[in-house]
C-alpha cells in the first residue's frame, strides 16, 4: 500500500505582478521502504516541494495524502501533531541547538508534550549508538565536525519512528568522505525501519546510492536522465 500519494500538485508564491510558479503539477507515490532522489539546479523548486511535502507550507491546489490523512484538511494544531508524529527532517543547516548536548537535540521532536519519557531517552541513545556518535552524547555542537553534526540530524529525524523522511541536501556542506558515509548511514537506517525516504540534492553521487531519481525541471518532475 502506498503510504504517500500525490496528485496534480502546485505551488505559487504571490509577487506583486502575476504569482511565480514554482510546481506546476507534481504527481509521486512512494511507499514505506522506498528511497527516493530528487536532483535539479538551484533555483528548480527542489526545496519548496520538500517543504510542501513536509506539511511546513500548503500547495497552491492539488491532493496529498500520507497514510490515508489529508494533512491540509487539519487544523494548525492537529497538522502540528500529525506532522511530529509522522514524518522526520533533515536539514542541510542541521538546525540543531548550540545549548544542548547531542541527546537533548535528538529529544527535542519528543518534546512537543513535555519531559521525554524514558522510552524516548532509550530510542535516542539508541539512534545515537547507531549513527555512530554514542560515545558524544553529552556533547554540545560546536564540539562536533559536519559529519558528526550531520549524523545527530538524521538520529533526530527518526526519533519519533516517522513513516516519512525527507532530506534537504543532507550532505551538501560535506566532504565526499563524510558525504558518502551519510548517504549510506541513511539507506541502512532507511531499510531497517523500512520508512520512506525522500532526498533532495544536487550531488549525482549521492542520488546514484538511491532507488529511484527523479529530476525537477520547469515545475515537473520526470525520470532523471544522468
Ligand atoms: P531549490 O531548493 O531547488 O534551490 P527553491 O525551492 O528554494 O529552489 O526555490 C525555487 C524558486 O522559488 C526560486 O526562484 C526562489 O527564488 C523562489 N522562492 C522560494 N521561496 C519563495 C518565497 N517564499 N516567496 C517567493 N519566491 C520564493
Ligand atoms: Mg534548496
Amino acid at each position: 500500500m502506498a503510504n504517500l500519494v500525490i496528485k496534480d500538485l502546485k505551488k505559487e508564491y504571490p509577487t506583486r505582478g502575476e504569482p511565480l510558479e514554482i510546481l506546476k503539477g507534481i504527481d509521486l507515490e512512494l511507499s514505506s521502504g522506498d528511497n527516493l532522489a530528487i536532483i535539479g539546479p538551484s533555483g528548480s523548486g527542489k526545496s519548496t516541494l520538500l517543504n510542501v511535502l513536509g506539511t511546513l507550507d500548503h500547495p497552491t491546489s492539488g491532493s496529498y495524502t500520507l497514510n490515508d490523512t489529508d494533512p491540509f484538511s487539519l487544523d494548525e494544531d492537529e497538522l502540528a501533531a500529525f506532522r511530529n508524529a509522522n514524518i522526520g527532517f533533515i536539514f542541510q543547516e542541521h538546525h540543531l541547538l548550540p545549548q544542548l548536548s547531542v541527546l537533548e537535540n535528538v529529544l527535542i521532536p519528543t518534546m512537543a508534550n513535555g519531559k521525554p519519557a524514558a522510552a524516548d531517552v532509550a530510542r535516542a541513545e539508541e539512534l545515537i549508538q547507531r549513527v555512530g556518535l554514542a560515545d558524544r552524547s553529552h556533547h554540545r555542537p560546536a564540539e562536533l565536525s559536519g559529519g558528526e553534526r550531520e549524523r545527530v540530524a538524521v538520529a533526530r529525524s527518526l526519533i519519533c519512528s516517522p513513516s516519512l523522511v525527507l532530506a534537504d541536501e543532507p550532505t551538501g556542506n560535506l566532504d565526499h568522505r563524510n558525504a558518502q558515509q551519510i548517504g549510506e548511514l541513511l539507506l541502512e537506517i532507511q531499510d531497517a525501519e523500512s520508512m520512506a525516504l525522500i532526498v533532495v540534492t544536487h550531488s549525482r553521487d549521492l542520488a546514484d546510492m538511491l532507488g529511484r531519481k527523479l529530476e525537477i525541471n520547469d515545475g515537473r518532475l520526470s525520470s532523471a536522465t544522468v
